[in-house]
């Protein structure tokens, strides 16, 4: 079991330490939001008690506090995914609002008629839609690998779909819905090797792998920071920074600007150009606090631990008769989705609920990929490194009772 010192962990999280309809809460919803450290959020109240102001205009000392510490975090976070520069780092609203930045952007000034997009069966509504709106827009078309029954991509489908027609290729990185691992840098290659450009959603990626955008060689990359053990409402785009300054901004407003008349208006450098009126300020600031969260801990030493859980949890859900996971891929991250005979997963989740346990039910805004298995949605189960093997013992407690009720 990995070296990781558990006590102090769950103590840094004062959300667990509470009672869920007469249960001690057990929090496995992680995939659709992680829960902040309670450095996160003094770095948010402390941002508003000492330094709130608003930046890059004032002169005052508050502002410059402000826009040092906004700035900071840019860095801190072009080093936690290595890119190149500070500017190749934009903040937006999160993944899908960088998704739609792309699709917008790059998308309406460089694709045409007849282009190919190219997405997979596996993808979040927020890189399918985006994509779709454009293809509606512009003409394009879109085309989508397919997948193995374990949930794997199918790369021979995806080599032979590539061609000069091709010009965009937005994969996700980690699935939601499955856990799946996807192969993104043989994909990125792939891609670049018919001139094509790529996007890969990071979403579910940050928290569980080590990410290093100039290794992977992809043209954007974008991720929220709530799933990262940081705040709501905000994320990042990474770009390429000869892409970016090719890109005509996304939105018109304060800050981007360099000078405006009502004649003619220019536009300000990167990455104010995509950063259009007041940032979600205080967000960005504590961002960086959970970063060196996840960093302190070590990125390794999560993965491994989170894995622990993964295969412990893998063998004790398999022994529940009649209960099947969706998403068997070989690499796979602290995901699981499940179904059990004849119950259905809103039945599942309520009845969970109320042992205190939060899992997820539904489609998981992938839709097509519940299609694709032929059901209408699942039951999701997904770790964070504060769970436990204690608490997934909870979960097979609270299966086996669900079972008992309504098998
Ligand atoms: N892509 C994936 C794979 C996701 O899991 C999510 C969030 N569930 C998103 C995109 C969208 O992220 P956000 O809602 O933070 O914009």
């Amino acid at each position: 079991i990995p070296q990781l010192d558990m006590g102090q962990i769950r103590s840094d999280f004062p959300i667990l330490d509470q009672i869920v309809n007469g249960k001690p809460l057990v929090y496995f919803d992680n995939a659709a939001t992680t829960q902040k450290p309670r450095q996160v959020i003094e770095a948010l109240a402390g941002y508003y008690e000492r330094t709130n102001a608003n930046i890059h205009r004032g002169i005052h000392h508050l502002a410059e506090k402000a826009t040092a510490e906004f700035e900071a975090s840019r860095r801190r976070i072009q080093n936690f995914i290595n890119a190149r520069l500070p500017e190749e780092v934009i903040f937006t609203y999160g993944t899908t609002d960088g998704i739609n930045l792309v699709a917008q952007s790059y998308g309406r000034t460089f694709l045409q008629e007849g282009d190919e997009i190219i997405i997979s069966t596996m993808e979040h509504h927020s890189n399918i839609v985006p994509w779709q709106m454009l293809c509606e827009e512009k003409g394009c078309v879109l085309r989508i690998i397919p997948i193995n029954d374990a949930g794997e991509l199918l790369m021979d489908e995806y080599e032979k779909m590539l061609s000069e027609k091709t010009k965009f290729v937005s994969v996700v990185h980690v699935s939601n819905a499955l856990g799946t691992i996807n192969p993104v840098a043989e994909i990125i290659k792939k891609a670049h090797e018919v001139g094509a450009k790529v996007l890969i959603d990071g979403a579910q990626a940050t928290s569980h792998i080590d990410i290093d955008v100039q290794a992977l060689d992809c043209d954007f990359y974008a991720f929220s920071l709530h799933k990262l053990y940081g705040p709501t409402g905000m994320g990042v785009l990474y770009g390429k920074e000869a892409i970016l300054n090719a890109m005509p901004p996304y939105r018109g407003g304060g800050e981007m600007i360099k000078e405006v008349t009502f004649e003619k208006t220019t536009y300000n450098e990167l990455p104010y150009k995509f950063e259009a009126g007041t940032p979600n300020i205080a967000d960005v600031v504590a961002a960086k606090t959970a970063i060196n969260y996840v960093e302190n801990l070590g990125k390794e030493a999560i993965a491994d631990y989170e894995h622990h859980l993964l295969r412990y949890a893998t063998e004790a859900l398999s022994s529940i008769e009649g209960l099947k996971i969706v998403g068997t891929a070989k690499e796979k991250v602290s995901v699981i989705s499940f179904l059990m005979d004849g119950i259905h997963h809103q039945d599942i989740g309520v009845l969970l609920d109320q042992q205190g346990i939060a899992i997820r039910t539904g489609h998981h805004c992938t839709q097509p990929l519940m299609h694709r298995f032929g059901i209408p949605g699942t039951s999701r189960a997904s770790f964070a490194v504060y769970n436990t093997t204690e608490e997934i013992d909870h979960l097979v407690a609270g299966l086996l009772k669900v079972k008992k009720m309504l098998g």
